[in-house]
């Protein structure tokens, strides 16, 4: 690793980015005018996405109140858990515990940093990972292990069998930096009541863990706060995926990656509820007007990705979306199965409900949302059994009327790579087209941002989609 790499800690640095970033709108327009021409590095980001007005402005504050919480977490006396985007926070938050989520600080460093994530990457390589090894985790994952980050106290892994590598990557830390491990694990199906009572048990000893590492008692009272806004995201997610189902979609594109971001982050907490609200409130008002989420208010196509999107820097895949008028119909990070939501009409028994009546109730209630968290939910089993990807990514076209579908990964994800081909064969049948692209969403190294929009480009005009 090279010694400016680790002049200073990984996450520190991303902090003073996000926070300066955060209030850099706070004062008056002229003052941010000419603080682009103060920072030339990093303009492209911070404008991509203040020029999304309140809601940008609402998540970059989300951001920076997440990075602050953990970089201050040990000073303030709360422990951290590093664990996995497929995991949901609220139970960390009800132990004031500080979730460090590996795959988002990646994301961060992809998209902030021009110098991207890719020596932490290698510096996890050096170690004794796999080069195959998902990307998600390795790029804030080598930092951690090269100690360029805060202490951590303990992991909490929550994806074997759905996903090894995103599993070895966590029990290889655990060992590596020789602190606690906690694997909830996962049957193949999902709604059977054998499957059920597993995922309630397993959740139990999970909070037998956390007890014993905080030295505490779950929290009824703070649970319940936590649970109460939970309920309330949940409701207003609903509500901006039947707005999308419009045409034109009043959602503008980016939306998808403030929606699932906050909700790996700060499920729970009043700055999720805080920038929901605040999109939705755009959302409704295109929808009033009838025009897209666009910022031309036009929509050429509708797109689904399949898997992820893309987080190349400056969010280049959501201007790209933008600029080609093209909404962004989710992606398999951005349905997180409430069983209310328009995706799992007529398959409810797939979603999760909150029941906030007893402390059973809300720890049933969490072990089930944790059960169906993206990725976890749709890719446990074969890709063509029922309420799997394949079923769940048909559901999604249909009921959002998509006009094509993308396939983006990363290079080490053997559970859709040993699938994507007949995958994309049978949504092909169905009439959709579908487009692979042989890139990595977090490494730019594997097939340059350049690249994959000239295939992109080349998808769109030969199957002759938005051509109308
Ligand atoms: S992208 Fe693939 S390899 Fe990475 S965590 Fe998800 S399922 Fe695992």
């Amino acid at each position: 690793m090279r010694k400016e790499s680790r002049e200073y800690n990984y996450d520190w640095n991303l902090w003073t980015i996000v926070e300066n970033a955060s209030r850099a709108y706070d004062g008056f327009e002229k003052e941010y005018q000419h603080l682009l021409s103060l920072i030339p590095n990093f303009r492209g980001v911070l404008e991509a996405f203040v020029r999304h007005g309140e809601p940008g402005i609402l998540f970059l504050k989300l951001l920076a109140s997440y990075t602050r919480n953990c970089i201050q977490a040990y000073a303030e006396g709360r422990k951290i858990a590093a664990s996995t985007f497929c995991f949901a926070a609220p139970i960390l938050y009800a132990f004031d515990v500080q979730p460090l989520i590996l795959e988002p600080w990646s994301v961060f460093g992809t998209v902030i940093l021009q110098r991207g994530t890719g020596e932490f990457m290698d510096y996890c390589c050096e170690l004794g990972f796999t080069e195959t090894s998902c990307s998600s985790q390795r790029g804030a994952l080598g930092a951690y292990l090269a100690g360029l980050g805060v202490d951590i106290d303990f992991i909490i892994c929550d994806s074997p069998g759905i996903c090894d590598t995103n599993a070895n990557s966590f029990s290889f830390a655990s060992a590596y930096l020789d602190i606690p491990f906690f694997q909830l694990n996962f049957p193949p199906t999902l709604t059977d009541e054998r499957a059920r009572r597993y995922h309630r048990q397993d959740f139990h000893s999970l909070i037998e863990f956390l007890e014993k590492q905080t030295g505490k008692k779950l929290d009824l009272s703070r649970l319940s706060q936590i649970i109460e806004h939970v309920k309330r995201q949940d409701e207003l997610a609903i509500e901006l995926m039947e707005l999308q189902r419009l045409i034109p979609c009043p959602m503008p594109p980016i939306y998808d990656l403030f929606l699932y971001s906050g909700r790996f982050l700060m499920s729970g907490t009043s700055e999720y509820s805080e920038l929901l609200e605040a999109m939705l409130a755009v959302t409704r008002k295109n929808s009033r007007l009838g025009i897209a989420g666009t910022t031309s208010t036009r929509e050429k196509a509708r797109g689904l990705f399949c898997y992820i999107d893309h987080y190349t820097t400056d969010v280049r895949f959501w201007d790209w979306l933008d600029s080609h008028e093209i909404s962004h119909m989710g992606s398999i990070l951005y349905n997180f199965w409430q069983a209310d939501n328009p995706q799992a009409h007529s398959k409810e028994e797939q979603g999760y409900c909150i029941d906030d009546h007893s402390l059973e109730g809300m720890i049933d209630s969490l072990a089930d949302q944790v059960s169906r968290m993206p990725m976890v939910k749709s890719i446990r089993g074969p890709y063509d059994a029922p309420g799997m990807w394949l079923d769940d990514t048909l559901g999604a076209a249909s009921l959002l009327k998509t006009d094509f579908v993308v396939y983006i990964g990363t290079m080490g994800c053997r559970n859709t790579w040993g699938m994507v081909k007949p995958f994309t064969r049978d949504l092909e049948r169905y009439g959709i087209p579908c487009l692979v692209l042989y890139a990595d969403a977090f490494d730019d190294r594997i097939q340059s941002w350049e690249a994959i929009t000239d295939r992109m480009d080349e998808f769109m005009k030969l199957r002759r989609i938005g051509a109308h």
